[in-house]
């Protein structure tokens, strides 16, 4: 058998969310990331999705650690799950094991934390492992080249090109072009943007329009972003100060994630610079700026409160304005629009993308991506961080570089990759998938238990209640009609009195042939199930209860 290595991602491809690849070479496994992705609208009361770690498990003596490529939520949310069942030392760079411990304490869990710094190489089994410094929408995120004795593959953790980053930390072009010289076999890249044309703009012109507008405006300025993002909010620090306005911050996330950096030191203002929310109204209007969490219209933030009159702090008062220093994650339009809707009936002046430069992405467009391959010089090309259609403008791309098909493969979650030194195919698959989170059970809510919740949603629920006697084939009491969310029971009197009839008519018949529990349940809600479609056209969950009264 010939020397191999090889990739599995288990989740991160054909989708924004949970990433995780797996690397392994011999019996030598690393992980880069373990995030975790938020629901979608049909998972109802699902709060996350993470990736089903079940290979990872079945190999625990092999997996010898997990990197991390920087501190958000889709790289770095599943680690409380994951490291619950995996005892590994995890490696990330200072401010992403800062935002990981908060995580890890908020669920009493003791890790093994590593830190690194862009540049480090360390020496994992079969494996060296070395940290480039890129740019994206959070500081101290890292690519990793993965070196083995097939070869190199660079995995670009999420990244774009920003020439004038806030922090005056460019990518490190040198070691990814030393790296391109001594030979890539592979690239994985963040394809989230392959389809948007030329560059994506600087984090630096989001700071040149917050100056117009704190310069045009005299009331307060209420600012929403993402929490993660510290290079905006120090660019609304730095902002703030040039136009003598002392800066509030609101929301859970927003003042853990302001705390830890600046006590990390990736934040910095003077002390001055910064006013509890307590105090705000000591100030006069054009003094204060607040930031706060709810730039994707969450329903429990900061700002989504303001919105609707029910935050216990800030009222919005004509002449306040609101910027939205974000764009919604696609889903999010519907609840950004609200609480748009809401602030500006309150009397808000909003701003938001597109009406002014309020926001950039943190992923690199096509020409950034073009930038990336030239410097890497891979041979084989896989996109990731990105759905289908994503990943498919990435192979196009390549294409138009000069690059032949086979040369880019775009591969699925559980897709085994097996790289010699000169080639790249998918050999086999295993077991990959999504474990959805919800409360504090894990993976204990699955299809059956979402179909369920679906059909609630949709048309509600009927419960039919009958006393029998078992013995004598009889119907003692009942059947009895309880029903939520189905139809209103006071408007809809007749339609449940010839459901009641229906039933019993059938539940007569069935106790006569049969008075196994099972079937009589199936009778009663068969009958019901169908009476029902045909007169509503609507398909209630129904739960038949049937007691026994006389039971020996
Ligand atoms: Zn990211
Ligand atoms: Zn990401």
């Amino acid at each position: 058998m010939t020397d191999k290595l090889t990739l599995i991602p288990l989740g991160g491809m054909g989708e924004i969310g949970k990433n995780m690849y797996v690397f392994q070479y011999k019996d030598d496994i690393i992980v880069v990331d373990a995030g975790l992705k938020f629901p979608e609208d049909e998972m109802y009361g699902i709060d996350y999705v993470i990736p089903n770690i079940t290979y990872l498990v079945e190999n625990q003596k092999k997996v010898k650690a997990i990197f991390l490529t920087h501190g958000h939520e889709d790289h770095i949310g599943a680690l409380p799950y994951v490291l619950r069942q995996l005892n590994v030392p995890v490696y990330g760079t200072r401010l992403t094991l800062g935002l990981l411990k908060v995580k890890l304490d908020e669920f009493n869990i003791a890790a093994n934390l590593k830190e690194i710094r862009a540049g480090d190489e360390t020496n994992i089994g079969g494996f060296i492992i070395k940290a480039i410094h890129v740019n994206h929408s959070i500081p101290d995120c890292v690519g990793f080249a993965i070196k083995s004795p097939i070869g190199t593959i660079y995995h670009s953790g999420d990244f774009k090109i920003d020439q004038t980053p806030v922090d005056g930390r460019v990518t490190d072009y040198y070691a990814l072009t030393q790296l391109g010289n001594n030979g890539v076999l592979a690239f994985l890249s963040d394809s989230t943007n392959a389809h948007r044309l030329g560059y994506t703009k600087s984090e630096r012109e989001v700071g040149k329009t917050f100056d117009e507008i704190f310069a045009r405006t005299t009331g307060r300025i209420i600012l929403a972003s993402f929490a993660s993002n510290i290079h905006r909010i120090q660019q609304v620090f730095d902002t703030a100060l040039r136009f003598k306005r002392k800066v509030a911050v609101v929301g859970r996330s927003m003042v853990n994630n302001v705390k830890i950096s600046t006590e990390l030191g990736y934040l910095t203002y003077p002390e001055t610079a910064y006013v509890e929310i307590e105090e705000i109204n000591r100030l006069s209007a054009d003094k204060v700026v607040i930031i706060t969490t709810g730039s994707q219209g969450e329903p429990l933030s900061g700002l989504t409160r303001m919105a609707s009159g029910s935050h216990p702090r800030i009222s919005i008062v004509p002449g306040d304005t609101v910027i939205f220093s974000s764009t919604p994650v696609p889903g999010n339009e519907k609840l950004v629009s609200k609480v748009i809707d809401g602030l500006s009936k309150a009397g808000a002046n909003v701003i938001y993308q597109g009406i002014a430069d309020v926001h950039v992405s943190g992923h690199a467009s096509r020409e950034e991506l073009k930038l990336m391959i030239n410097m890497v010089k891979p041979r084989f090309m896989i996109p990731f961080h990105g759905e289908f259609r994503h990943q498919t403008a990435f192979a196009q791309l390549a294409e138009q570089m000069g690059y032949e098909e086979n040369a880019i493969l775009c591969v699925k979650n559980g897709d085994v990759v097996e790289f010699t030194a000169d080639s790249a195919r998918v050999t086999s698959k295993v077991t990959s998938g999504s474990v959805l989170v919800d409360g504090i059970g894990v993976g204990d809510v699955g299809n059956v238990v979402l179909r369920d919740r679906q059909q609630l949603a949709a048309d509600g629920v009927l419960v039919a209640a009958v006393t029998i006697d078992r013995a004598n084939r009889k119907i003692l009491a009942g059947p009895d009609l309880i029903s939520r969310g189905f139809v209103y029971v006071r408007e809809s009197e007749s339609l449940l009195k010839e459901a009641t009839q229906q039933v019993t008519a059938t539940l007569t018949k069935a106790i006569q042939e049969s008075t196994e529990w099972s079937s009589l349940r199936s009778a009663m809600r068969e009958s019901l199930a169908n009476f029902l479609y045909e007169k509503t056209r609507r398909r209630p969950v129904i739960l038949p209860v049937i007691l026994e009264l006389n039971k020996d």
